[in-house]
């Protein structure tokens, strides 16, 4: 590929030049035969990489689109958001910008949120649901969801999983949660465009009962077009739609174990040299499988690091938002390999040793 800065910022994330091709194939109609049998396949594909049958979808929209859809979709009311960094506190405010009635527990940033303090807010009142951050990007922060799940059935309770940095790179079991959604530019290594969705049974007959779900986002005729049709409401991204179909053909080919340990690989890899070099941001224990973010406890300028990366072709991020210069991240996703990793962390070591 033309030489360009890889990415190894946590999203949008590097893209392999066989998959931007895909995208350049001649746009079809999206009420073609041909429409119906590709978006009938990523639709079979994601299910079947993901091992579920809860019912899936794609939207044209980053995933913040999904943040607001969630909510319009399955809460009428009550939602409790568990917050522990930048994109969960956005998820917050998209719900009451929606009008819910949203209450949250803050944490602080880098702590992961825990199952007990949820059962603590349960005790004074109902949600409709628990809204959790599986991977706060800000921080590097990774929540395990599979023991919030089993809380929110117990509570009669709906969990909304925002797995946008994580999803396709961590292990995570999407039946484990009532709505599940990332987008393509993360670890699916596609460019940015279209949020996938994973919606439990539970949340489809939820989704019904509420009144105001909005257009765009709405599950049901989402679901009764697909049905009847096998195609989107909307005209959908076309040439992105071609990249996700191609795309996991290959994830299928390598296999959700396989692309696990390459990640866990890759985030033992940067996690080890963090430690050797600065420190871990994030509470132990809870270190994203994706995404780094190390503490900068040498003082040095993230900026001018970067800058020199750049001049070697490759590019991270400073901190999140508070964070800057005080931290810097290290993503680890998508079709990144270990020996690429590598290559960063020498080039990053040189880099740091000259100064
Ligand atoms: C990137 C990110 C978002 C926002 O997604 P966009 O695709 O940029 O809208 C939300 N949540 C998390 C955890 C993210 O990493």
């Amino acid at each position: 590929m033309k030489m360009h800065v890889k990415l190894f910022i946590p999203g949008p994330t590097e893209v392999r030049e066989d998959v931007l091709k895909e995208m350049s194939r001649p746009i079809i109609g999206h009420r073609t035969k041909e429409m119906s049998e590709l978006y009938e396949r990523i639709h079979d594909n994601l299910q079947k990489f993901f091992n579920t049958k809860n019912e899936v979808m794609v939207f044209t929209a980053s995933g913040t689109g999904m943040m607001e859809g969630s909510i319009r979709n399955v809460i009428q009311n009550d939602v409790l958001h568990c917050t522990n960094g930048s994109f969960s506190e956005r998820w917050f405010e998209i719900s009451k910008a929606n009008g819910k009635i949203a209450d949250a527990i803050k944490y602080e940033w880098g702590k992961a949120a825990k199952t007990k303090d949820v059962e603590e807010k349960f005790k004074g009142k109902h949600y409709e649901g628990i809204a959790l951050t599986q991977n706060e990007t800000s921080t590097g922060v990774r929540t395990p969801i599979d023991d919030f799940f089993k809380l929110s059935r117990e509570h009669d309770s709906l969990l909304l999983v925002d797995a946008v940095s994580s999803l396709a790179g961590d292990m995570i079991d999407v039946n484990k949660s009532d709505v599940l959604f990332a987008p393509t530019q993360k670890s699916f290594g596609l460019p940015p465009g279209l949020v996938t969705v994973f919606i439990s049974s539970e949340a489809m007959e939820k989704a019904k009962k509420v009144t105001s779900r909005g257009y765009y986002f709405d599950f049901i005729s989402m679901k009764n077009y697909y049905d009847e049709k096998k195609q989107i409401p909307a005209t959908p991204a076309v040439s992105l739609l071609y990249a996700l179909d191609y795309q996991l053909e290959k994830m299928l080919k390598e296999g959700m174990e396989e692309r696990y340990n390459r990640h866990k690989k890759m985030a033992s890899m940067v996690q080890k040299w963090a430690k050797d070099n600065f420190a871990l941001f994030a509470e132990p224990g809870y270190e994203s499988v994706t995404v780094t973010t190390v503490t900068n406890t040498k003082n040095i300028s993230v900026d001018a690091l970067n800058k020199a990366l750049k001049a070697k072709w490759m590019s991270i991020s400073n901190g999140y938002g508070k964070l800057k210069e005080k931290t810097f991240r290290i993503a680890h996703m998508g079709d990144l390999t270990p020996s690429e990793i590598q290559e960063l962390l020498d080039t990053i070591d040189e880099i740091l040793r000259v100064k």
